[in-house]
């Protein structure tokens, strides 16, 4: 049994960490990808393939102090339907481009609160979406949704365009941490918006929550999960808050001493994750829970599981094209961002171009560490056999590389001639031991926390 103190010489809850959503992650991204060569990708799409579209809507009504997300607070719809429009064109841009044929395997709105959109932009949206692309057999349509800004004619329009799983932001259902963080949603709300999502056919509900947050003890993250557990999703991701004042100024207005220690963290996340267990969802991953008959445990038996900018995905498509300011595309040859601020994205729209402004070309190992980051990530397991089955590489580099990372945490991996294994004791230090396939590594901070 790993011990606290071994997980701290081992540099755990101090060591700044990527979540490796991508690889390499999104600070490696440089000027090597530009609009010409993103619109040549999308051209070279095989026709009839699938793909999936993320979206992403830069707005919210109130600006919550926890959150580091890039976005803007508007009381009113008019910078939003404008940014509607840009949308829209962009869609178009796309569509120029796609080959004959091309279906959605999943469609996701993201933000920002996607849901301060009227009923009628919802479905000119899907529209403009759908008329481009529709959806391919068993596709998912997934939309994060505010429970504090929804309501039954917006619903009712995302059931129609063919919303079919939708995802709520829970955080913590304590009042005192509600107000120290700055996000004000009670339990009431958040059940009669799950009920509202339910009660228009829409089965699929996912919830995030959150552990680290200030004045969260041991019995406050239960009482908050065993409330999150009445709602019964199918889906949890638990995500630890990452205090980050200097990169994201809202989260000056939290105390940081009201905040746990990184073992307080440890064992919260841990208190959250026994009862998870213990209520009979499937462990996926470093940080989300499923039910036993949901598409994350499935393909995580199935060995399917991958790894994306949203977290753990079923999701079969090699290629997510991504819409709007910030969002990020991953094609089989690299990533490609679009500009960060919505005055930038827009007016490269409006002259007709995509507004990429960096990205990634894959080259050398990159495919390969790529691959064996995200099957770390899922699987807590290399299987060599896969990897030489995909990759030109030997078992000498592969050794080379095993070698690393045992060096790193002697004792504490499995190393066979059949691949890497990190056995549980060892999993809160997953993120730390794929960091050790990482070539790009320069940095080590800007990261959160590794727990
Ligand atoms: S938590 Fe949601 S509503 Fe609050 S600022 Fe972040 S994206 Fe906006």
């Amino acid at each position: 049994m790993i011990t606290k103190s071994q997980l701290a010489s081992l540099g755990l809850f101090d060591a700044k960490v990527p979540r490796y959503t991508s690889y390499p992650t999104a600070p490696h991204f440089s000027n090597d990808v530009g609009a010409g060569l993103f619109g040549d990708w999308i051209s070279g799409l095989a026709p009839g393939s699938a793909i999936s579209l993320y979206v992403h809507i830069p707005f919210c009504r109130r600006l919550c102090w926890f959150c580091a997300c890039r976005t803007q607070g508007t009381q009113t719809d008019g910078p939003v339907a404008a940014y509607l429009e840009t949308l829209k064109a962009e869609i178009a841009l796309l569509g120029d481009r796609l080959p004959e044929g091309v279906t959605l395997s999943r469609l996701h709105w993201g933000g920002g609160t996607p849901t301060l959109l009227s009923p009628a932009m919802m479905e000119d949206l899907a529209g403009a979406i759908f008329d481009i692309a529709p959806m391919g057999p068993d596709a998912e349509f997934s939309v994060e949704i505010d429970p504090n800004e929804i309501d039954a004619a917006r619903l009712d329009a995302l059931a129609r365009s063919g919303m079919n799983r939708a995802s709520i932001g829970v955080q913590d259902f304590d009042d005192k941490i509600q107000q120290t963080i700055g996000r004000i949603q009670s339990y009431d709300v958040t059940r009669d918006a799950a009920d509202m999502i339910r009660a228009r056919g829409i089965q699929s509900l996912n919830a995030d929550i959150l552990y680290g947050l200030p004045f969260q003890t041991k019995e406050r993250m239960t009482e908050s999960v065993q409330k999150l557990l009445a709602l019964n999703p199918d889906r949890v991701a638990l995500y630890g808050y990452a205090h980050v004042p200097w990169m994201a100024k809202r989260q000056q207005l939290i105390p940081s001493d009201a905040l746990p220690t990184p073992e307080q963290r440890l064992e919260l996340d841990e208190t959250a994750r026994r009862l998870f267990l213990w209520d009979g969802y499937a462990e996926i991953g470093i940080d989300h829970f499923a039910r036993p008959e949901d598409g994350l445990t499935r393909a995580l038996k199935s060995g399917t599981l991958k790894r994306n900018f949203q977290g753990y995905t079923d999701d079969q498509a090699d290629v997510l094209i991504g819409i709007g300011a910030s969002s990020i595309s991953k094609f089989p040859q690299g990533f490609a961002q679009n500009a960060s601020a919505t005055s930038v994205h827009t007016k490269a729209i409006r002259d007709g171009q995509f507004s990429i402004a960096r990205g990634h070309v894959f080259k050398g190992e990159d495919a390969l560490r790529a691959r064996l980051i995200e099957a770390l990530m899922c699987d807590f397991r290399i299987d060599v056999a896969e990897i030489r089955n995909r990759f030109d590489t030997s078992q000498s580099r592969l050794d080379a590389m095993f070698t690393e990372a045992d060096r790193a945490f002697p004792g504490l991996l499995q190393i066979t001639p059949e691949g890497l294994f990190i056995p549980p004791e060892a999993r809160p230090l997953t993120r730390m031991i794929a960091r050790s396939f990482d070539a790009y590594d320069l940095s080590k901070a800007g990261h959160s926390s590794a727990i």
